[in-house]
């Protein structure tokens, strides 16, 4: 399957063209990440993200064009406001960092291919979530909707048909890819946040206090219809084992076993996401290969 290998060969005469595609990917990400940051700002106080322009939260002053320059604006500025020499948070050139290395390895992934172009929404989507989930504790639905609904969209119109052999050899041998691919996705979707409802519920039966937000539940009928259930299975994984480490440290670092305390688990599944959209094929077939046939 074409969509899922390396397009990229190293050969001489192609080696300029991909470096050229290459920095203005990671160029992309870096202003994309810019956008990141105005809606990783607004979305969760429920402002337009488009209308005002990027003040100084402050004093309100608006961000000059040539201060807003990704990482570069931040660096000149010494991370303080031009006019009010408030401190601005190291989280805006993080995110700017983050977005164009993530964007940057997408197309080491991809290469100039149309999956990229939906692997690149699903980045930034992801992106979004997992820095709003760390200040808020909340994944809004004005991301997850949408994302949700591209997600299905993209299957449909680049079918995917990874993970789907017993549906494509199966009984669905005759129908177009696309379907195959559709009934891919709801699978996924069932995968990701049907298990991730089911262990809420349990959860709550269980020790009468609710363990999973809606919003991972979301997210992950997102994650699941995008990735497909082979790597939403790994995505799950990963992030439960990082939400563990990271659990088991907070607790040691606070000397306090509190089992009740809340970590934002979207975090962890959206880490769990990217991984397993950039290594995720090269880690499912070295498992399979060495534990299962
Ligand atoms: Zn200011």
């Amino acid at each position: 399957m074409l969509l899922w290998q390396f397009p990229i060969q190293l050969g001489d005469d192609s080696l300029l063209p991909v470096t050229l595609g290459l920095a203005l990917v990671t160029i992309f990400g870096a202003v994309i990440g810019s956008f990141l940051n105005v809606v990783i700002h607004r979305v969760p106080r429920e402002e337009s993200v488009v209308f005002p322009n990027s003040r100084c939260p402050a004093c309100g002053a608006a961000i000059k064009f040539h201060d807003n320059i990704p990482i570069f604006g931040y660096l000149a500025l010494r991370g303080r406001c031009r006019n009010c020499r408030a401190p601005i948070s190291a989280r805006y050139p993080a995110v700017e960092a983050l977005t164009a290395v993530l964007f940057g390895l997408t197309f080491v992934r991809d290469g100039l291919t149309l999956p990229l172009i939906p692997d690149l929404v699903f980045v930034a989507a992801i992106i979004a979530l997992v820095f709003i989930d760390a200040e808020h504790m909340i994944l809004p639905n004005v991301i997850t909707y949408p994302g949700l609904a591209l997600a299905l969209l993209a299957r449909v119109l680049l079918p995917n048909l990874y993970g789907l052999s017993f549906l494509s050899e199966g009984s669905l041998a005759n129908w177009p890819a696309w379907t195959v691919s559709l009934c891919g996705a709801l699978i996924g979707a069932i995968v990701g946040g049907g298990s991730l409802w089911l262990v809420g519920q349990l959860w709550e039966k269980l020790r009468g206090v609710e363990a999973m937000g809606l919003g991972d539940v979301k997210m992950m009928f997102m994650v699941g219809a995008y990735l497909g259930w082979p790597l939403t299975l790994l995505t799950i994984f990963v992030g439960v084992l990082l939400g563990s480490f990271a659990g088991v440290g907070l607790m040691a670092w606070r000397r306090e076993p509190d089992m009740q305390m809340m970590l934002p688990f979207g975090i962890f599944l959206g880490l769990g996401s990217i991984v397993s959209l950039l290594a995720g094929m090269h880690i499912v077939n070295w498992y399979v290969s060495h534990y299962i046939t």
